[in-house]
């Protein structure tokens, strides 16, 4: 895949959540490779320690922060630790997230909080983590990694809609309170993109899926990866509160 060089990203500081894996992975190595030191936030040391080491291999920074995001404190506590190490962040990807699928009679409460916890409240804890020192420099991008299924809701992901119906919320409220101290928020709604979150379908319910994306397959996380890298970037400096559909048109 061809990369655009975004000149401004570069000596930046950025946080990616759910680093450890498939998207969040492929953002903080595009950031890496783009000058931006990143750190990585999952509950998986081990699996943040290959992808910080990639990062070097690369030639960038990665630093790994083992979190959950969940865990309000701790959240805090590492962000301030690697803030102190390397500078306020300016650019922030609320990427982690899981999914506990089941039709809503079916689907036990502590699932439906686990969801609501990991994709909505960890977006809160770590974005209130950031932001004090982001207000301090008055330049920041924030992306949040939502789904299309947000918009279009899907049977058995009544959880995982509501969450991510509500990080759209999130999104837009939190645009229209930073837009006059030059911090920008913005959303990716993806469809269905290759990682160990869609690997658990079935081949059938797979071919089913495929028939309906008008362009005809999944994405990979670096198409994710091209969209944020551009929302974090000044080329994107006149856009904010917005979704940005990465879906292959399965929503338009
Ligand atoms: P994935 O491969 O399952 O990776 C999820 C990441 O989130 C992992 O790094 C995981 O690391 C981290 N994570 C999970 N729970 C966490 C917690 N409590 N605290 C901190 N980190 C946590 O998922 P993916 O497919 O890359 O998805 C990334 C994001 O894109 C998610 O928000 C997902 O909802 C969204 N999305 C994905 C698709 C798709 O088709 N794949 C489509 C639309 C939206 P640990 O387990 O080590 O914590």
């Amino acid at each position: 895949m061809e990369w655009p060089v975004y000149p401004d990203l570069k000596g930046q500081v950025a946080l990616v959540t759910g680093a450890s894996q498939g998207i969040g992975a492929a953002i903080a190595r595009v950031l890496g490779r783009q000058g931006v030191v990143v750190g990585l936030m999952a509950r998986s040391l081990e699996k943040l320690e290959e992808v910080a080491a990639a990062i070097r291999t690369e030639g960038g920074r990665g630093f790994p922060l083992a979190a959950d995001v969940v865990q309000g404190e701790a959240v805090q506590a590492a962000i301030q630790e690697f803030i102190r190490e390397v500078g306020p962040v300016t650019l922030l990807v609320n990427n982690a997230g899981i999914t506990r699928d089941q039709v809503l009679l079916g689907l036990k409460p502590e699932d439906w909080h686990a969801v609501l916890a990991v994709d909505l409240t960890g977006a809160y804890w770590v974005t209130r983590a950031v932001l004090r020192d982001m207000l301090k420099v008055r330049r920041g991008s924030i992306v949040n990694i939502s789904s299309v299924v947000a918009l279009t809701g899907n049977p058995g992901q009544t959880a995982y809609a509501a969450a991510k119906a509500g990080l759209i919320g999130f999104t837009k409220s939190l645009a229209r309170e930073l837009a006059s101290r030059g911090i920008r928020v913005n959303a990716i709604a993806p469809g269905y993109i290759e990682t160990e979150m869609t690997a658990r379908l079935s081949e059938a319910v797979r071919a089913e899926y495929q028939k309906a994306i008008p362009v005809g397959f999944f994405g990979t996380p670096d198409d994710v990866a091209q969209a944020a890298l551009f929302l974090l970037s000044s080329a994107s400096r006149y856009i904010t509160g917005t979704v940005l559909n990465v879906s292959g048109g399965l929503y338009m």
